[in-house]
């Protein structure tokens, strides 16, 4: 979703999605290639066939025995990664799929490829949870062609020195069993946040980036900064600057390794910690964290790649989880955000030249009104069957007009009614749309996009998108100043708020809750444990009277550290 950029000094820094937290600075392997097979055309006669079958059996039973006695050696995830693999090593419906086609005259090695783009094209297409164990899938092909043409098993070089492995994706056996004090870190090109690549990573507590642009071309042996907290990669940084990275963050590991909530700062000053989720697996993921609650359950990711609306019973079925997982929690769902980086093939999104200024977010529901609706029937529901009613927000709220008519349609199911403040026009009239609602969420992502006129996507832009800019920072105050002058809460649910100095400063303007990704959580909460309310204050003050982003950081480190 990011592009490559190059610092002032001509350094690259690529950038993915944050999975766990850390930084780690060595050079870079990959594992070994996979075989290439010639498939051929040929066609088995039909003697040959059933001994060919018997080839296939033996190959796939093989590599699952393989795997599993990886698994009953290994521990934890690991171990449970291993024996899901080798399950899927034996699914009946795959191994059912490339017999056939042997059965229909083709070799073991092409049914075997053949089976696996099947399944392939079919984990693809469901989605989700599904479509992220396509690498799993495919790893389990290219262990079974190395079978049966007799090549060694493809997989992860064993590292002579501490090393940063980068690949397309890592298949669970790749991964499970690693060592931790010579793989340092992990970086992909794909993977989500629930690969299993981000499984293993958690465990073995190395930091870890996935969906990182440009990473396949960074040579082996490149030394590279991962920093798991940001989502950056940076190729041959500077190398004194780089280890001093890595001793900071080792540091403030331990501090935040021991940080266990509630969020407060040294003098007792009580800001909800809270985290960001997109589905049940990363809320419950969340909960293992000192996390209070989830300030941002972002909906629409849910259904990137549904093609049709999903009914009110099966949205209510995924809300429920977020909501039991969070039982007795905080939870603020946010209604779809659908357009612009985020579109959703059932909005019936228009065409348009430049949708990050077009139908998005809550405008959609003005074309559409019933897909508002039948979400928001799908959370009552949710409500109701979890017994935890949440807070509900719309994104992209531009008039107090449009906070309104959005706080009677949640009202009417009995529920908290919020809104985010991403755009400049919000944030400037937050006081005349706190007449209407119950609670504010600043989005600064897109806060800082449209007060920037910078498109957040860009890497070229990405000094101006920066939520440091203190014009951002200011219009930032003006909301939390809306709120507090009546008593509402307002809380940060931006990437600002995953950054710990930030993350005080805006405690410092009076926000009531930060919500931030998972895996910065202990980070914000560790760091604000360590400062007073006064200082957050004086670091407030500080950062509004700053004219750059870079004056706005030296500013707030001058007075919190
Ligand atoms: C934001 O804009 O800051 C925000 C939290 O929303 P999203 O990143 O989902 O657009
Ligand atoms: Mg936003």
């Amino acid at each position: 979703m990011s592009s490559p950029s190059v610092t002032d000094t001509g350094i690259l820094v690529l950038t993915g999605v944050p999975v766990v937290p850390g930084v780690a600075y060595a050079p870079v392997i990959r594992p070994g290639r996979k075989p290439v097979i010639d498939l051929g055309a040929d066609s088995l006669g039909e003697d040959e066939r059933p001994a060919e079958s018997a080839r296939f059996t033996a190959a796939a039973a093989t590599v699952a025995e393989r795997l599993r006695e990886r698994a009953g050696r290994a521990t934890g995830a690991a171990s449970e990664v291993l024996a899901t693999t080798a399950g899927l090593a034996q699914d009946r419906a795959w191994l059912g799929a490339a017999e056939k086609r042997i059965a229909e005259g083709a070799p073991a090695v092409r049914a075997v490829a053949a089976a696996v783009d099947q399944f392939v094209g079919l984990f693809t297409q469901i989605g989700g949870m599904m479509a992220e164990r396509v690498t799993d899938l495919r790893d389990i092909g290219d262990r079974v062609i190395a079978e049966l043409v007799g090549l060694p098993e493809p997989g992860v070089p064993q590292p002579d020195v501490p090393s940063v492995l980068c690949a397309e994706d890592l298949a669970p056996a790749d991964t499970a069993g690693l060592d931790p004090s010579l793989v340092v870190a992990l970086a992909t090109t794909l993977g989500g946040p629930t690969s299993h690549t981000a499984i293993i990573a958690r465990q073995l507590g190395i930091p870890c980036v996935v969906a990182v642009t440009g990473l396949d071309d960074v040579p082996v042996g490149a030394k590279v900064l991962v920093d798991g907290t940001r989502g950056t990669v940076t190729v041959s940084p500077d190398d004194a600057a780089a280890r001093a990275e890595v001793a900071e963050a080792q540091r403030a590991a331990a501090t935040a390794a021991g940080w266990s909530g509630p969020g407060a700062t040294a003098d007792g000053h009580a800001v909800a910690v809270l985290a960001n989720v997109q589905d049940g697996a990363a809320a419950r993921a969340a909960r293992q964290t000192p996390a209070e609650g989830v300030g941002l359950f972002r909906t629409e990711m849910c259904f990137l790649n549904t093609d049709t609306e999903p009914t009110v019973e099966e949205q209510a079925s995924i809300y429920a989880e977020v909501l039991e997982a969070f039982a007795g929690g905080k939870v603020v769902i946010r209604t779809l955000d659908a357009g612009s980086d985020k579109p959703l093939k059932f909005a019936g999104h228009p065409d348009e030249a430049n949708p990050a200024l077009g139908v998005r977010g809550i405008r959609i529901a003005t074309g559409n009104p019933g897909l508002l609706d039948r979400q928001l029937a799908g959370i009552a529901a949710a409500a109701q069957r979890s017994g935890n009613p949440p807070w509900v927000m719309a994104p992209m709220i531009a008039t107090a007009d449009e906070a309104k008519s959005f706080a009677a349609k949640v009202r009417a199911h009995g529920l908290m009614a919020g809104v985010m403040i991403e755009v400049p026009a919000a944030a400037l009239l937050a006081d005349r749309i706190l007449e209407h609602v119950d609670f504010l969420s600043i989005g600064t992502n897109d806060l800082a996009q449209y007060t920037m006129a910078a498109d957040r996507m860009s890497a070229d832009l990405a000094t101006l998108t920066d939520p440091w800019q203190p014009a951002v920072l200011a219009l930032v105050a003006m909301a939390v100043n809306a709120g507090a002058a009546v008593g509402k809460p307002v809380g940060v649910c931006g990437e600002a708020a995953a950054d710990p100095l930030l993350a005080c400063v805006l405690t410092g303007f009076g926000v009531t809750s930060l919500s931030a990704a998972s895996a910065a959580v202990q980070g914000v909460g560790a760091k604000l444990a360590q400062v007073t309310l006064q200082q957050c204050r004086d670091a407030a003050e500080a950062v509004l009277g700053t004219a750059s982003a870079a004056d706005a950081r030296a500013a707030a480190r001058a007075v919190l550290g």
